[in-house]
């Protein structure tokens, strides 16, 4: 093999280079386009390396172009959206997709996304029918509500809300202590804004009393509203008004009230050792007009906001012209219904609904499984790095139950020379997220820690420590 570079006159023209017969099965397979597009890509970056004097000649061989071509062709078609193994001890993680969906929520996709369905045709009758009519019945069932309806998230769900019962600049009583910031541009008085509402806040950070509210009622108020502090706790000398006695007061004025939950649990997760979350039902029973939730956070299924509540508050709610830009899809709604089926069977739900296995797996196997997997990720690792089993504490994700930690265990990495510690450590988790199959784990006190509660399958793990041996060399 010779030494010097190649030149770019070395370098084949993009017709000929197609015309290689390794090249032309390329083109047979994906088409003219997309190849003669990286060809010349790669051409022009081939070319630009043999300007500088640093293209090796080897480069320049029809099968090492072939080869390259091939692997730029590949690179294009990979999916950006991606698989990867949640590592980080966050269960329901925003970052990373949220809930996961349950076995018959992929099969209803599967089966109904193949043809035509009857999204919005009324089968009975046989005319135009209504989308919310596919999960309405569920959700009144699993929680008591005359009425329900469905759009994007729970951040459109509460904005809808706002808008439909409060906008144009009427009032909308909050306590101070609920006005949440639920991560970056949703902040509930941005919302009220963007909702055409005028914002009236009324108690303190720490408390807020009944008379607060009654006392903010004008004949502007158009609607009292609780949210529920997911993400945060206010702790010590506090008092809030619950939502049975601010129906009362909201009521007695002929306003309605509505309620954002947040995560929304629809079980008691107590009955799991979980801590509990607010129950729509509940809030339903208390006497709320409207109550909203999301679809991917503990409900366990795809990216939603429910909003359920009365037959008056959800029609115009319904009818306000917002909805239309805010509903959701078939594929929303086949999924959600699959997920919302599997509550009424609720002695199932912990086999059925894996964001929920998820958050039940006892530590003791979690530590198990670290047991299991520590020595093959130790030989991957060594020289460098220590891999040590640890009980670590992960967290259920999503703002819901920020107070509440989840005992787990995992892998700690550690790298095991001084100097240059924080860079190896880097380029650990660098060569983690760059496997096939990405993982994501945490650093945490100049380590690299892997929560396993979230890995599901071992062995897809496992079967990546030689490319991430071979990666890190
Ligand atoms: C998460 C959350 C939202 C936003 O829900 P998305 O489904 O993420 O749009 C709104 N309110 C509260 C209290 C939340 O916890």
């Amino acid at each position: 093999m010779s030494l010097t570079p190649a030149r770019p006159q070395d370098l084949p023209g993009v017709d000929r280079l197609l015309h290689q017969p390794a090249v032309a099965a390329l083109v047979a397979q994906h088409g003219h386009s997309l190849v003669a597009d990286q060809a010349r890509g790669l051409l022009d970056s081939l070319r630009r390396q043999a300007l500088d004097g640093r293209l090796p000649a080897a480069a320049v061989q029809p099968d090492a172009l072939a080869d390259a071509l091939a692997q730029r062709v590949a690179q294009r078609l990979a999916p950006r959206l991606q698989r990867v193994l949640n590592l980080t001890g966050t269960v329901i993680h925003t970052n990373l997709g949220r809930a996961l969906l349950a076995d018959s929520a992929l099969q209803r996709l599967l089966a109904l996304m193949t043809g035509p369905n009857n999204l919005e045709f009324d089968l009975a009758a046989g005319g135009r029918g209504d989308r919310d009519s596919v999960v309405e019945e569920l959700l009144c069932t699993l929680t008591g509500a005359e009425a329900a309806t469905v759009v994007n998230n729970n951040a459109a769900a509460v904005l809808l809300t706002i808008a439909a019962l409060a906008g144009g600049g009427r009032e909308v009583i909050v306590s101070r202590g609920e006005l949440v910031e639920i991560g970056g541009a949703f902040r509930m008085p941005d919302v009220m804004a963007a909702a055409g509402a005028r914002l009236v806040e009324v108690g303190t950070t720490n408390r807020t009393h009944p008379r607060d509210y009654a006392q903010a009622i004008t004949e502007r108020t158009a609607l009292l509203m609780k949210v529920h502090t997911s993400n945060y706790a206010v702790q010590g000398f506090t008092a809030a008004v619950d939502e049975a006695t601010l129906a009362g007061i909201a009521h007695a004025r002929g306003l309605p009230l509505a309620t954002d939950l947040g995560a929304g649990a629809l079980v008691d997760l107590a009955q799991w050792g979980l801590p509990s979350e607010p129950l729509p039902q509940d809030k339903i029973a208390a006497g709320c007009d409207v109550v909203t939730f999301s679809g991917d956070k503990l409900l366990g299924g795809p990216q939603a906001g429910l909003v359920v509540g009365s037959r008056a508050a959800i029609d115009r709610i319904r009818r306000f012209p917002l909805k239309r830009a805010l509903r959701v899809g078939q594929l929303t709604l086949a999924a959600l219904e699959a997920t919302l089926m599997l509550y009424l069977r609720p002695e199932r739900l912990r086999q059925d609904l894996p964001t929920l296995r998820l958050l039940t797996r006892p530590a003791e196997a979690i530590r198990a499984q670290a047991l299991a997997l520590q020595p093959a990720l130790a030989a991957a690792l060594a020289p460098r790095y220590g891999v040590a089993v640890v009980a670590l504490l992960g967290q259920i994700g999503s703002g819901s139950l920020p107070v509440e930690r989840l005992p787990s265990a995992g892998l700690a990495v550690t790298p095991l020379q001084k100097p240059g510690a924080g860079r190896a450590l880097d380029a650990l988790a660098a060569a983690l997220r760059g496997l096939p199959l990405p993982v994501i784990g945490r650093i945490h006190a100049d380590q690299l820690l892997l929560d396993l509660r979230c890995l599901d399958d071992t062995a897809a793990f496992s079967a990546q420590l030689p490319t991430l041996q071979a990666a890190l060399a």
